[in-house]
């Protein structure tokens, strides 16, 4: 497919705790659709951080204004016909209904594993800091998490491999994309 400004974006929105999957899967369903010719960009919770968000700490009031950012950079690039891959841990189901609300053309991945999972991973060293008291607000441990309600699509990494979770995601593109190409039928036909 030849991606072009006129195609329809979309901001997909992975969710889950530290460790669970999102940069990972998100970096394959990256590579995937920019080699078939689509226009993507990936917002990374850890990157944005370090850059839009620097001020900001782990306190709900903090991790909404982190996500209300990054909701509005990736509205601007949904509208201008960009596949948005947004991994950001976003462990409260009210900030993110409300960013389905403000962008629209929104779908939720979950990336499902368990606490237990995560820590035994550990890829950031966070989860033992978090155990030793080292780091408060810490999501899954001493911080709530609350699951998507009824996500688009749901990878469960506990049990799945990187590609396939990230297949399921790119599948999930191609049908809404498919959908979304479908021309509506004109008022005078109805
Ligand atoms: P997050 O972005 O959610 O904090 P990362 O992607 O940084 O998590 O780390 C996830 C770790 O789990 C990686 O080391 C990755 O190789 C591993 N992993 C095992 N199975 C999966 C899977 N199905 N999907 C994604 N990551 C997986």
């Amino acid at each position: 497919m030849n991606h072009s400004k006129n195609c329809p974006g979309m901001t997909l929105w992975f969710t889950g705790l530290s460790g669970a999957g999102k940069t990972t899967i998100s970096q394959v369903v990256e590579q995937v659709l920019i080699s078939e010719g689509y226009l993507v960009e990936r917002l990374d919770g850890d990157i944005v951080r370090q850059f839009l968000t620097k001020d900001l700490g782990f306190s709900k009031a903090d991790r909404d204004e982190n996500l209300r950012r990054i909701g509005f950079v990736a509205h601007l690039l949904t509208k201008n016909g960009v596949i948005v891959l947004v991994s950001t841990i976003s462990p409260y189901q009210d900030i993110r209904a409300e960013m389905r609300q403000k962008i629209g053309q929104f779908a939720e991945v979950y990336v499902n594993a368990s606490v237990e999972t995560c820590e035994k991973r550990d890829t950031k060293g966070l989860y033992r800091k978090a155990r030793n008291g080292e780091i408060l607000n810490f999501t899954g441990i001493n911080d709530p998490y609350e699951p998507p309600v009824n996500p688009e699509v749901t990878c469960d990494t506990n049990c799945e491999s990187v590609d396939e979770s990230a297949a399921k995601v790119i599948e999930y593109v191609k049908q809404r994309m498919t959908q979304n190409l479908k021309p509506s039928i004109p008022l005078r036909m109805i």
